[in-house]
């Protein structure tokens, strides 16, 4: 009886999923992002550029307590990353609430957060007590006037505290993102590595991508990985020391001086789809496999209509077994093709809405 009772314990049986549940290219699912909003304080070019936008209603976004159980859920189906953020997740009053309840979740062995930082300088010690170790804060550039060109409205002061703010409380890693646009922050690589460098933040550049449909990407404005580490190295040799665990997104190196790290997230060069862990969970509830898609599966709903946790995770369980996205890898074969690539044939989803 008691060795029943404890086959039975219900946090028993998802270890059954977590084992078996793969997608079509046998893809297990590891990481979820969630986008806790999709407003945002910045209108950056590559992103958002319009002013205004038709806003998901307040009362289609998911709760803390939505969240925090679909997350739950997710975790027992072999989630163990969750990354924070948006549209700017700062901007969601009370996020401190929900990183504190995420950091109660039983198997979720990390928990971050991507920002831009303009609302941390005030926000870091709620957060860091709730919970957060860690988190990644988007900076393109260090010339405060490119600065507010490139999001429109930034001002890079107040990020720069942000970023201070979070160092001085003792969050570990901070981990700096800038996305490289050829012909307006290409020219910044050099000295952001010296700024990295100097303050003890890791930093990854980011291949500029064709991310939803408003950010008229051409191939002409991408400034490839091998580029981005042949400037760097001239300057600062390097050591590569691959992607952690063989399978993270941006490809890490070392400098031969051991004075720090960087990485370069490469996904049109060299896109990493084959081992891509990712699920995406939108502000309104929406279970996504990609950041390229074009629709999503309603997890609001089904939450909302009451349904037991069995019920969802087989939702998510069947929604993840039909996966079979490779979209950046197809990207590339295109543009090695003799037709070429069009980033207008398909509709996808805004960056802002799917959590980039
Ligand atoms: N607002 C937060 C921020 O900017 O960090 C979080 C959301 S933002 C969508 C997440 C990341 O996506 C940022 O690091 C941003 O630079 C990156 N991103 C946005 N548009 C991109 C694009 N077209 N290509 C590559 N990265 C992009
Ligand atoms: Fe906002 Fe981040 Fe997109 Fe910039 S990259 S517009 S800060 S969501
Ligand atoms: Fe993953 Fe889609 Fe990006 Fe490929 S294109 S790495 S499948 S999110």
């Amino acid at each position: 009886m008691h060795d029943l009772r404890r086959l039975l314990r219900p946090y028993d049986f998802p270890a059954y999923y977590k084992t078996m549940l793969r997608d079509l290219y046998k893809r297990p699912i590891k990481d979820l992002r969630i986008s806790v909003t999709d407003r945002c304080n910045f209108r950056c070019t590559y992103c958002m550029p319009y002013d205004e936008y038709t806003w998901i209603e307040k009362a289609e976004i998911l709760t803390f307590e939505e969240i925090t159980r679909l997350t739950s859920l997710f975790v027992q189906l072999g989630v163990q990353k969750v990354r924070l953020t948006g549209g700017e997740p700062l901007v969601r009053k009370g996020l401190e609430k929900l990183i504190r309840q995420l950091c109660g979740i039983k198997g979720l062995n990390d928990l971050s957060l991507t920002t831009n930082a303009s609302l941390l300088a005030e926000q870091v010690p709620a957060l860091k007590t709730a919970g957060l170790k860690r988190i990644n804060v988007s900076i393109d550039t260090l010339d405060p006037d490119k600065f507010r060109r490139m999001t429109k409205r930034g001002d890079l002061g107040k990020v720069l505290e942000g970023l201070f703010a979070a160092k001085q409380y003792g969050l570990h890693p901070i981990k700096i993102n800038a996305v490289v646009e050829r012909g307006v922050n290409d020219g910044d690589i050099i000295e952001l590595v010296e700024f990295s460098r100097e303050h003890g933040f890791a930093i990854r550049f980011i291949e500029y991508m064709d991310v939803g449909n408003s950010n008229n990407w051409t191939s002409e404005k991408l400034v490839p990985k091998k580029e981005i580490i042949e400037r760097i190295s001239a300057r600062f040799p390097l050591k590569e020391v691959g992607r952690d665990n063989g399978t993270a997104p941006s490809v890490d190196y070392e400098f031969v001086d051991g004075r720090g790290e960087l990485g370069v997230i490469a996904s049109v060069t060299e896109p990493f789809c084959s081992t891509c862990t990712r699920a995406r969970l939108t502000a309104d509830g929406k279970l996504v496999t990609c950041l390229f898609s074009s629709v999503g599966t309603d997890l609001k709903a089904i939450l909302r209509s009451g349904a037991s946790d069995e019920a969802i995770r087989e939702i998510v369980s069947g929604v993840w077994q039909k996966r079979n996205d490779r979209y950046s890898a197809e990207r590339l074969e295109a543009l090695h093709s003799s037709t070429g690539y069009n980033p207008k044939t398909q509709k996808k989803l805004e960056m802002i809405t799917l959590g980039g």
